[in-house]
């Protein structure tokens, strides 16, 4: 089974760094733990969702579109990394943008993410929140088509079979990594939300027979609910690469104990991640999906459900650039004094 025959955009700043975290490890007095850097696949501030659109924005070009449209939330990574990806094509992006969190603060509604997706050129316009943000984009789109653009329309997050071919791509490019050091790995943890990255990833570490358990740390939908559409999605990816029926449902596990009052309303846990990862590895998490993410590992480090002896790799999905829209939930006030 191979990805060459796929369409792909190569873009990504790939493979990007697999670290050792010592400081954090320590820390915990746990397991091993590295961070796999897709904080860093290069497409302003980088993000897991680079990955996808490789795959998807050229499937975008052969079909001759001259617009991609997508959706997210305000502060959505996907919708920064969609325009980034289009302004360098040569596309016009527009891209709808829900109000998941009702938040009235202008660095939330203005600065972060949505600074950088009118610095790359593309158009917003915010929905209530609640709608069906897929069938409100292809209302959006429809209209576009009747003045005669050439509209190709993303799903939110880039989480269809194309873009999780993305993941089956990381899958490897880890497997790799693991090998050429001759590294073994008890468990792959990292956030997951639209369900490709997880998706993508099963789907590439089943077919490989990699046997490398992997959890997915939820940050909006139920445990059910959340398995479900990775699971779908996986059955989706692997019939796109012919090799049907190698995820069982079992193989999709997602722990969504982390997600606290809802998407994109920081946590505690998530604040402290936050905290830990900036000060003793400086690596910077975002509140909405890396820090609920690494909650979850800490949290389950504490718990003694991941032990001393083991190894873990924390794949690192992005989303710095949400630290600017959130900066209300940080109050560091205490840091502004004279030495000594
Ligand atoms: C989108 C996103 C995720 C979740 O990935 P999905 O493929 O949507 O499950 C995790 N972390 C960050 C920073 C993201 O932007």
């Amino acid at each position: 089974m191979y990805l060459a025959h796929f369409p792909r955009r190569f873009l990504a700043h790939l493979p990007t760094p697999l670290e050792k975290l010592d400081r954090l490890s320590a820390e915990l007095g746990g397991p091993e733990i590295w961070i796999k850097r897709d904080d860093c696949t290069g497409l302003s501030t980088g993000g897991n969702k680079t990955r996808k659109l490789e795959f998807l924005m050229a499937e975008a070009e052969l079909q001759g579109a001259d617009v991609v449209m997508t959706q997210g939330a305000t502060q959505s990574n996907h919708a920064r990394q969609t325009a980034a990806f289009a302004a360098k094509m040569g596309m016009g992006c527009h891209i709808l943008l829900e109000d998941r969190t009702g938040s009235n603060d202008p660095n939330y509604n203005d600065s972060g993410n949505v600074l950088l997706d009118h610095l790359h050129g593309a158009t917003t316009e915010k929905c209530a929140g609640g709608l069906d943000m897929n069938a409100e984009m292809e209302k959006a789109a429809d209209a576009l088509r009747a003045k005669g653009k050439k509209v190709y329309t993303i799903p939110g997050g880039g989480s269809n079979a194309t873009g999780a071919l993305g993941y089956v791509n990381c899958a490897y490019e880890m497997l790799t990594q693991f090998n050429e050091r001759g590294m073994t790995v008890d468990h792959i943890v990292h956030a997951t939300g639209s369900a490709g990255t997880q998706a993508g990833l099963i789907t590439g570490l089943k077919a490989t027979n990699a046997k490398v358990p992997l959890l997915g740390v939820g940050v909006r939908a139920p445990k059910a609910k959340q398995e479900e559409n990775v699971y779908n999605l996986a059955c989706a990816t692997a019939d796109k690469l012919g090799c049907s029926g190698v995820v069982a449902r079992e193989d999709v596990i997602a722990n969504t104990d982390y997600v606290g009052d809802g998407y994109g309303i920081a946590t505690d846990s998530g604040l402290e991640a936050i905290r830990m990862f900036a000060e003793l590895e400086s690596i910077l998490l975002d509140p909405v999906y890396s820090a609920k993410g690494a909650a979850g590992l800490i949290d389950l480090i504490r718990k003694g459900h991941f032990k001393k002896g083991e190894r873990i790799v924390f794949l690192h999905t992005g989303g710095s650039a949400a630290l600017f829209g959130y900066q209300f939930a940080f109050d560091y006030a205490d840091r502004w004094k004279t030495a000594g």
